[in-house]
């Protein structure tokens, strides 16, 4: 009878555990300048997205992708991100059912070219520089607590160590003005942002007094915290506390925020790693007519990234692409070169499928084709050919 009443238990968690999840969908545009290139890989968006659902893991939130990735090649975005070139063309692309995430690699606009990531309060939206090397851990994770209307601890939305010209914002350590004063969040103590070098191994090591006399014990660990974004924090992940969910479910239940409740994708748990199934093993094929690449289904993934590039750590000439077909045909590739892919599956629903990507495979292209054909001889033409687009030369060599 114990075990009976266990197991009602559980069952009932569970779906408590259930009903209170919050699905909240977000679109990630991929930024590229008018040319297409220096694009943020899907894979890595994936990755950032996943990793917001892991820091959002204590909450009811969920995130999901909502419709695909959205491709922009704009150079006014691209470069400029907070010209009103971009802020007009970004009211055309955004897609008012969900977050609108940006990830574009340069940011010259004045004065602000210190900044890798923001949240735009004025048009809401959320710009990531990706091309930094140092793009900071949930970064994302903390874009979106601003989305959702939570301060830095020190109060001051935007810099960190800009906020003592309001004296009478800083908080007290006993909490006594804790909701009037810095980020009005009374479960996070006091962070004035400064000293904010004064931290090992994650801890606070500089003695600050409050105006009270008592010394501040800032959450070095929190991710809205003055230390979050500092290089030498010597912290290996950052949490949020509970009343910066509340201030965030606040926010959500806000009639502002209605267009977040749509309907989300219905999805399945991944369980099995992809398994490539051709071409492999540095097998010769001929690219003239595109190869094939085919790998085997996975149950619960809607979709699969395809990555391929000629080396083996997947950077030159790197090449993405989405199929929802466990099979795609790539043409263009070059003769006479190894090629190294991969297959990474997911769904818009549950973008953490990157731990189910496959081992990378291999494959060779042949040198160049036979001359018995006539119809390879008048493509290689047109392949070496300047003017190979011309339509007149087609027509010559196709009969
Ligand atoms: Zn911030």
């Amino acid at each position: 009878m114990k075990d009976l009443y266990l197991v009602v238990l559980c069952i009932f968690s569970l779906q408590i555990q259930a009903q209170t999840t919050i699905e909240i969908p977000v679109k990630i545009h991929l930024v590229s300048d008018a040319n297409g290139t220096e694009r943020l890989s899907e894979l890595k968006a994936l990755e950032y997205l996943c990793e917001l659902n892991e820091t959002y893991i204590d909450s009811e939130f969920h995130f999901y992708l909502k419709d695909g990735f959205s491709y922009v090649d704009n150079a006014s975005i691209f470069n400029d991100i907070l010209s009103m070139d971009a802020r007009n063309d970004i009211e055309e692309i955004r897609d008012n059912g969900a977050i609108n995430i940006f990830y574009a690699s340069k940011l010259k606009s004045n004065n602000v070219s210190f900044l890798n990531a923001f949240y735009d309060y004025q048009d809401d939206w959320i710009y990531i520089q990706f091309d930094s090397k140092q793009i900071y851990k949930q970064v994302l994770g903390h874009m979106i607590a601003h989305y959702f209307g939570v301060s830095h601890c020190n109060g001051n939305s935007y810099f960190v160590n800009q906020n003592l010209d309001n004296l009478q914002d800083l908080e007290y350590q006993d909490g006594s003005n804790c909701d009037v004063a810095g980020d009005k969040i009374c479960d996070t103590p006091p962070d004035y942002g400064v000293f904010i070098d004064s931290v090992e191994n994650c801890i606070y090591t500089a003695t600050v007094l409050d105006f009270k006399g008592q010394q501040i014990q800032p959450l070095v660990k929190n991710l809205m915290s003055s230390f979050y974004p500092n290089t030498r924090n010597g912290c290996d992940y950052f949490v949020f506390t509970d009343g910066q969910y509340d201030k965030m479910y606040e926010n959500y239940n806000n009639p502002k925020r209605d267009f977040l409740k749509g309907d989300a994708p219905s999805y399945a748990m991944l369980s099995e790693q992809v398994k490539l199934v051709s071409p492999i093993n540095l097998i010769e094929v001929d690219p003239t007519n595109g190869i094939e690449l085919d790998w085997e289904d996975i149950d619960g993934a809607e979709k699969y990234i395809v990555e391929i590039a000629i080396d083996y750590n997947l950077t030159r000439k790197y090449q993405s692409f989405v199929s929802v077909e466990s099979k795609i045909v790539i043409q263009d590739l070059d003769y006479g070169k190894k090629y190294i892919w991969r297959v990474t599956p997911y769904s818009d629903g549950n973008p953490c499928g990157v731990s189910w990507v496959s081992e990378k495979e291999g494959f060779k292209t042949v040198m160049s084709t036979t001359v018995d054909d006539f119809s390879k001889i008048s493509r290689d033409f047109l392949i070496e050919n300047p003017i190979s687009n011309s339509i007149n030369i087609e027509i010559i060599f196709s009969f």
